[in-house]
């Protein structure tokens, strides 16, 4: 009787635990999508790219012999139909870690035993369970240093390899169409204007990974700071929706280090810094939604996302130019270098005191590689709300950031065409991009300052220092 597979966020067929054990069961495998709530709650741009996703899956599988089953409903639902379908006797799925999914999860694994169906949960996504990683005294970790240290003594699984066949059954169960989905239609901005940025599927990634650790990795740790060189591995959207597995990553930077490429180290810490981020979601959920540090619900945020400072802040319209360069770029290709990112993110909350939540959910509708627990650790950081947070009086200055990061002013003129007699078609892509209710024109002239470094930075630490805000 066949094995269902529940895929959510693992599309990949190499190094896959659950795939290789339902593929080890010797009977058909039925991989199987459903469009539940929590699917269909994603916003616009990982939405888009989950379609994306699920295309290339499909096509992988199919040249294998399998294919992809799509279902829209509840979970557990779906699944007690496709069971009474196929006569399935077992589902299988790898592990996700927030805790809506958790939630589910529990739900669905304790539906189906009930009804005697082996419902098995696997790893995949993290290389770390986060339950796992302990301090001495038995707490879990809210400063990465001693995380990473902890965690470099642990072996990690090496990658294994596709499986041999995907055993398929005589007759596949009905499947909806994914383009009756229309996954991507929360994208207002084109998504043709996207789409060349993105690289999708789990040849792609693994090609990448190769070059990466082949070439990058060396100069890793000099070039990852500079927007405008292509230095870091770009691998986040695909380790976002699993087209390729943490381990496999953590290997190849294992070997490049031991090759003696001296960016290696550095790569390897930042895959520890994604598995910090589950392991603080595991253990404090409500950083997901709430303050991390609760005194900071008393900091007098601006929370109105319609409030002009943060639509000019949206549009890359700030007139800061190293901020205006990132939410462009993040705009027409769904993602942003990670120094844009704690750039634009410190603009937001202290020179705008702007809600951090404003700008997670902004990033959530935007990004290509959109992760929960990435992307509420890194706000909270950059805000100062959360564990292990940048002090808020370190007020990073956008400007000295400009000249420290971007030196010659390759990002800078890559990204912002106003001002410039021949703009790079990459600057003007973002006005093909927006929407023509922004009223935005190449054409126009750059805007002064919404707020200048100098006063942003004073009014943030007058409020920071104000005594109504207890810290
Ligand atoms: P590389 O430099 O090549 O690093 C390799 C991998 O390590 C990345 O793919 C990523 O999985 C992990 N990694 C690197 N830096 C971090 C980090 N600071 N935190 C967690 N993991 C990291 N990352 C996301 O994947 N999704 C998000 O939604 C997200 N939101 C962010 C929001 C803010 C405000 C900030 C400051 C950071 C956010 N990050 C997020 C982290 C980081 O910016 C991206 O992971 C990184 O820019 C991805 O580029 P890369 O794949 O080339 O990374």
């Amino acid at each position: 009787s066949p094995v269902l597979l529940w895929l959510r966020r693992d599309l990949r067929l190499s190094d896959h635990p659950a795939l290789s054990a339902a593929c080890g069961e010797g009977c058909p495998v039925i991989p199987v999508f459903i469009l539940d709530d929590l699917a269909d709650s994603l916003k616009a741009a990982p939405k888009w790219r989950l379609g994306l996703g699920l295309q290339a899956y499909d096509a992988a599988l199919k040249a294998r012999g399998s294919r992809l089953i799509l279902r829209r409903g509840q979970a557990l639902d779906c699944l007690r139909d496709l069971v009474s379908e196929t006569g399935a006797t077992a589902v299988y799925w790898s592990r996700l870690y927030d805790p809506e999914s958790v939630a589910r999860d529990v739900g669905v694994k304790s539906a189906l035993k009930e009804q005697g169906i082996r419902a098995r949960s696997f790893g995949g996504h993290l290389m770390f369970e986060p339950w796992t990683v302990q301090t001495r005294t038995g707490g879990f970790y809210k400063v990465f240093t001693p995380m990473w240290k902890a965690v470099t003594s642990i072996d990690v699984d090496p990658p294994m390899p596709e499986p041999g066949s995907i055993p398929a059954p005589e007759n596949w169960p009905a499947s909806e169409n994914l383009g009756d989905w229309e996954l991507q239609m929360g994208m207002n901005r084109g998504a043709e204007v996207v789409r060349p940025h993105v690289r999708l599927g789990e040849a792609a990634a693994l090609d990448r990974l190769g070059d990466f650790t082949e070439d990058g990795i060396a100069e890793y740790r000099e070039k990852r700071d500079f927007p405008a060189e292509d230095g870091t591995s770009g691998l986040s959207e695909n380790l976002s929706l699993g087209e390729i597995s943490p381990h496999r990553c953590w290997h190849a930077g294992l070997r490049a280090r031991q090759d003696g490429k001296a960016g290696a180290e550095t790569f390897l810490k930042e895959l520890v810094w994604r598995e910090f981020a589950y392991h603080l979601m595991h253990h404090t959920p409500r950083i997901l939604t709430e303050n991390w540090k609760p005194d900071w619900d008393a900091f007098p945020w601006c929370t109105d996302p319609e409030d002009p400072k943060v639509l000019a802040w949206k549009q890359g319209r700030t007139g800061i130019e190293f901020v205006d360069a990132a939410m462009r770029e993040l705009y027409v290709t769904g993602r942003m270098h990670n120094r844009g990112r704690m750039i634009v993110a410190s603009y937001l909350t202290k020179h705008l005191m702007c809600h951090w939540k404003i700008g997670l959910d902004w990033f959530a509708d935007t990004l290509i590689d959109w992760d929960p627990a990435s992307n509420a650790m890194g706000w909270q950081w950059s805000a100062g709300s959360g564990p292990d947070a940048t002090p808020y009086f370190r007020v990073f200055n956008p400007v000295t950031q400009l000249d420290r990061f971007d030196r010659g002013c390759g990002y800078v003129r890559r990204w912002i065409a106003e001002g410039q007699s021949d703009p790079s078609e990459t600057a003007l892509s973002y006005f093909d991009a927006i929407p023509r209710h922004w009223g935005l024109s190449a054409s126009d002239a750059y805007p002064e300052p919404v707020v200048t470094p100098e006063d942003g930075r004073a009014a943030a630490l007058n409020a920071y220092e104000n005594r109504d805000f207890q810290r």
